[in-house]
Protein backbone atom coordinates (compact mmCIF):
# COMPACT_ATOMS: atom_id res chain seq x y z
CA UNK A 1 0.00 0.00 0.00
CA UNK A 2 1.10 3.68 -0.47
CA UNK A 3 2.36 5.26 2.22
CA UNK A 4 -0.16 8.67 3.05
CA UNK A 5 0.84 12.00 2.27
CA UNK A 6 0.86 14.60 3.81
CA UNK A 7 1.18 18.06 2.54
CA UNK A 8 3.02 21.57 4.51
CA UNK A 9 2.29 24.96 4.05
CA UNK A 10 4.30 27.30 5.27
CA UNK A 11 4.08 31.08 5.37
CA UNK A 12 3.83 34.33 7.24
CA UNK A 13 -0.03 34.31 6.33
CA UNK A 14 -0.14 37.85 7.23
CA UNK A 15 -2.66 37.34 6.21
CA UNK A 16 -3.86 34.43 4.30
CA UNK A 17 -4.92 35.19 0.91
CA UNK A 18 -6.91 32.76 -1.97
CA UNK A 19 -3.31 32.14 -3.36
CA UNK A 20 -2.37 30.58 -0.60
CA UNK A 21 -5.61 28.50 -0.23
CA UNK A 22 -5.76 27.52 -3.89
CA UNK A 23 -2.30 25.61 -4.16
CA UNK A 24 -2.74 24.48 -1.02
CA UNK A 25 -5.79 22.48 -2.23
CA UNK A 26 -4.33 21.87 -5.65
CA UNK A 27 -1.70 19.91 -4.35
CA UNK A 28 -4.25 18.13 -1.55
CA UNK A 29 -6.34 17.47 -5.08
CA UNK A 30 -3.09 16.49 -7.65
CA UNK A 31 -0.85 14.28 -5.24
CA UNK A 32 -4.00 12.90 -3.51
CA UNK A 33 -2.66 14.03 0.06
CA UNK A 34 -4.74 13.03 3.54
CA UNK A 35 -4.25 16.86 4.32
CA UNK A 36 -2.20 19.98 4.18
CA UNK A 37 -0.77 21.61 7.43
CA UNK A 38 -0.66 25.25 7.32
CA UNK A 39 2.39 25.95 9.42
CA UNK A 40 2.65 30.21 10.38
CA UNK A 41 5.90 31.24 10.31
CA UNK A 42 6.97 32.30 14.31
CA UNK A 43 7.52 35.96 15.18
CA UNK A 44 10.27 36.78 17.55
CA UNK A 45 9.40 39.95 19.73
CA UNK A 46 12.99 41.10 19.22
CA UNK A 47 13.03 41.04 15.19
CA UNK A 48 9.51 41.25 13.96
CA UNK A 49 8.84 39.99 10.78
CA UNK A 50 5.25 40.32 9.89
CA UNK A 51 2.68 43.31 10.41
CA UNK A 52 -0.05 41.12 12.33
CA UNK A 53 0.66 39.41 15.88
CA UNK A 54 1.18 35.61 15.99
CA UNK A 55 -1.91 34.87 17.88
CA UNK A 56 -3.72 37.30 14.72
CA UNK A 57 -2.13 35.63 11.89
CA UNK A 58 -2.92 31.87 13.72
CA UNK A 59 -6.55 33.13 14.38
CA UNK A 60 -6.68 34.37 10.39
CA UNK A 61 -5.27 31.10 9.25
CA UNK A 62 -7.73 29.10 11.20
CA UNK A 63 -10.83 31.09 9.87
CA UNK A 64 -9.60 30.87 6.19
CA UNK A 65 -9.60 27.38 6.28
CA UNK A 66 -12.07 25.85 8.65
CA UNK A 67 -14.43 24.67 6.01
CA UNK A 68 -12.24 22.23 4.72
CA UNK A 69 -12.03 19.46 6.73
CA UNK A 70 -8.25 18.33 5.13
CA UNK A 71 -6.65 21.90 6.16
CA UNK A 72 -5.08 22.01 9.53
CA UNK A 73 -3.45 24.77 11.24
CA UNK A 74 -0.43 23.85 13.45
CA UNK A 75 0.69 26.40 15.74
CA UNK A 76 4.39 24.84 16.36
CA UNK A 77 6.58 27.54 15.27
CA UNK A 78 3.99 30.17 16.96
CA UNK A 79 4.52 28.71 20.37
CA UNK A 80 8.27 29.15 20.20
CA UNK A 81 9.57 32.50 21.80
CA UNK A 82 12.86 31.92 19.99
CA UNK A 83 13.21 31.79 16.08
CA UNK A 84 11.85 28.79 14.89
CA UNK A 85 13.44 26.91 12.14
CA UNK A 86 12.28 24.53 9.15
CA UNK A 87 14.58 21.57 10.11
CA UNK A 88 13.21 21.68 13.86
CA UNK A 89 10.00 21.66 12.65
CA UNK A 90 10.31 18.84 10.30
CA UNK A 91 11.63 16.77 12.77
CA UNK A 92 8.69 16.94 14.93
CA UNK A 93 6.57 16.06 11.98
CA UNK A 94 8.82 13.20 11.16
CA UNK A 95 8.12 11.76 14.63
CA UNK A 96 4.26 12.60 14.64
CA UNK A 97 3.82 11.32 11.34
CA UNK A 98 6.56 8.48 10.96
CA UNK A 99 5.43 6.38 8.18
CA UNK A 100 4.14 9.14 5.47
CA UNK A 101 5.90 10.93 3.15
CA UNK A 102 6.00 15.07 3.57
CA UNK A 103 5.92 17.34 0.74
CA UNK A 104 6.72 20.95 1.94
CA UNK A 105 4.90 23.32 -0.60
CA UNK A 106 6.39 26.76 -1.81
CA UNK A 107 5.84 29.37 -4.14
CA UNK A 108 8.09 29.65 -6.80
CA UNK A 109 9.40 32.91 -5.63
CA UNK A 110 10.38 30.68 -2.23
CA UNK A 111 12.37 27.77 -4.32
CA UNK A 112 14.85 30.38 -5.48
CA UNK A 113 15.66 31.11 -1.76
CA UNK A 114 15.81 27.11 -0.27
CA UNK A 115 19.80 27.13 -0.46
CA UNK A 116 19.68 29.73 2.04
CA UNK A 117 17.44 28.06 4.29
CA UNK A 118 19.21 27.27 7.84
CA UNK A 119 20.43 23.28 7.47
CA UNK A 120 18.72 23.05 4.00
CA UNK A 121 21.21 19.66 3.35
CA UNK A 122 19.45 17.57 6.02
CA UNK A 123 15.64 19.62 4.91
CA UNK A 124 16.24 17.86 1.52
CA UNK A 125 16.32 14.63 3.33
CA UNK A 126 13.71 15.33 5.92
CA UNK A 127 10.94 15.82 2.83
CA UNK A 128 9.72 16.34 -0.69
CA UNK A 129 9.36 19.68 -2.14
CA UNK A 130 6.37 21.35 -4.54
CA UNK A 131 7.27 24.18 -6.30
CA UNK A 132 4.41 25.67 -7.63
CA UNK A 133 3.97 28.56 -10.33
CA UNK A 134 3.24 31.63 -9.26
CA UNK A 135 2.71 35.54 -11.76
CA UNK A 136 5.89 37.29 -12.36
CA UNK A 137 8.25 34.40 -11.75
CA UNK A 138 9.45 32.99 -14.82
CA UNK A 139 8.55 28.76 -14.95
CA UNK A 140 11.27 28.45 -17.01
CA UNK A 141 13.91 29.95 -14.90
CA UNK A 142 12.52 28.09 -12.07
CA UNK A 143 12.89 24.83 -14.05
CA UNK A 144 16.25 25.24 -14.29
CA UNK A 145 16.96 26.81 -10.52
CA UNK A 146 15.31 23.31 -9.43
CA UNK A 147 17.86 21.45 -11.63
CA UNK A 148 20.55 23.32 -10.34
CA UNK A 149 19.53 22.48 -6.67
CA UNK A 150 18.99 18.81 -7.35
CA UNK A 151 22.44 18.36 -9.09
CA UNK A 152 24.43 19.83 -5.47
CA UNK A 153 21.36 18.34 -3.35
CA UNK A 154 19.89 15.58 -4.63
CA UNK A 155 16.46 15.15 -3.20
CA UNK A 156 13.19 16.04 -4.57
CA UNK A 157 11.41 19.34 -5.82
CA UNK A 158 8.84 18.70 -8.04
CA UNK A 159 7.41 21.50 -10.41
CA UNK A 160 3.77 22.09 -9.84
CA UNK A 161 1.62 24.19 -12.52
CA UNK A 162 -1.53 25.59 -10.35
CA UNK A 163 -4.18 28.07 -11.18
CA UNK A 164 -1.50 31.61 -10.83
CA UNK A 165 -3.21 34.68 -8.87
CA UNK A 166 -1.72 37.28 -8.60
CA UNK A 167 -2.34 37.91 -5.42
CA UNK A 168 0.45 38.56 -2.03
CA UNK A 169 -0.20 39.61 1.62
CA UNK A 170 2.10 42.30 0.76
CA UNK A 171 -0.52 44.07 -1.91
CA UNK A 172 -3.35 43.46 0.84
CA UNK A 173 -1.83 44.82 3.40
CA UNK A 174 -1.25 48.09 0.96
CA UNK A 175 -4.38 47.90 0.12
CA UNK A 176 -6.09 47.53 3.36
CA UNK A 177 -3.80 50.82 4.80
CA UNK A 178 -4.74 53.25 1.89
CA UNK A 179 -8.40 52.36 2.44
CA UNK A 180 -8.67 50.20 -0.80
CA UNK A 181 -10.62 47.34 -0.95
CA UNK A 182 -8.98 43.45 -0.98
CA UNK A 183 -12.18 41.68 -1.45
CA UNK A 184 -11.99 39.14 -3.41
CA UNK A 185 -8.48 38.47 -2.77
CA UNK A 186 -9.18 36.65 0.50
CA UNK A 187 -11.55 35.11 2.52
CA UNK A 188 -14.44 37.53 3.40
CA UNK A 189 -14.21 36.16 7.03
CA UNK A 190 -10.70 37.34 6.73
CA UNK A 191 -11.00 40.40 5.33
CA UNK A 192 -13.72 40.98 7.93
CA UNK A 193 -11.28 39.67 10.87
CA UNK A 194 -8.68 42.18 10.04
CA UNK A 195 -11.60 45.01 9.69
CA UNK A 196 -12.63 44.50 13.22
CA UNK A 197 -9.33 44.29 14.57
CA UNK A 198 -7.97 47.32 12.53
CA UNK A 199 -4.89 45.16 11.61
CA UNK A 200 -3.01 46.70 8.83
CA UNK A 201 -4.10 50.78 9.31
CA UNK A 202 -1.76 53.23 9.12
CA UNK A 203 -1.29 52.91 13.41
CA UNK A 204 -0.11 49.09 12.73
CA UNK A 205 3.46 50.37 11.43
P1 LIG B 1 4.27 38.59 1.53
O1 LIG B 1 3.85 39.49 0.42
O2 LIG B 1 4.07 39.18 2.90
O3 LIG B 1 5.64 37.97 1.33
P2 LIG B 1 3.00 36.25 0.43
O4 LIG B 1 1.74 36.53 -0.30
O5 LIG B 1 4.24 35.99 -0.37
O6 LIG B 1 3.22 37.38 1.52
P3 LIG B 1 3.78 34.22 2.29
O7 LIG B 1 3.13 33.98 3.61
O8 LIG B 1 5.09 34.92 2.24
O9 LIG B 1 2.71 35.02 1.36
O10 LIG B 1 3.86 32.89 1.43
C1 LIG B 1 3.78 31.59 1.92
C2 LIG B 1 4.01 30.63 0.77
O11 LIG B 1 2.97 30.76 -0.23
C3 LIG B 1 5.33 30.91 -0.01
O12 LIG B 1 5.89 29.66 -0.38
C4 LIG B 1 4.87 31.69 -1.22
O13 LIG B 1 5.74 31.51 -2.32
C5 LIG B 1 3.50 31.05 -1.50
N1 LIG B 1 2.57 31.97 -2.16
C6 LIG B 1 2.02 33.08 -1.65
N2 LIG B 1 1.18 33.67 -2.51
C7 LIG B 1 1.20 32.92 -3.63
C8 LIG B 1 0.54 33.01 -4.91
N3 LIG B 1 -0.30 34.03 -5.19
N4 LIG B 1 0.81 32.06 -5.83
C9 LIG B 1 1.68 31.04 -5.55
N5 LIG B 1 2.33 30.90 -4.37
C10 LIG B 1 2.10 31.82 -3.42
MG1 LIG C 1 6.19 36.05 0.58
Amino acid sequence: MDSKRIGIMGGTFDPIHFGHLVIANEVLDQYHMEKIIFIPAGNPPHKKDSKASSIDRYIMTNLATLSNDKFEVSNIELIKKEKSYTINTLLVLREIYKDAEIYFITGADAIIELPNWYEFKSIIKLCKFIAVTRPDYNTHEIKEKIQSIIDIYQGQIELLKVPMLQISSTEIRNRIKNNRTAKYLLPEVVEQYIVKNNLYGDNNE
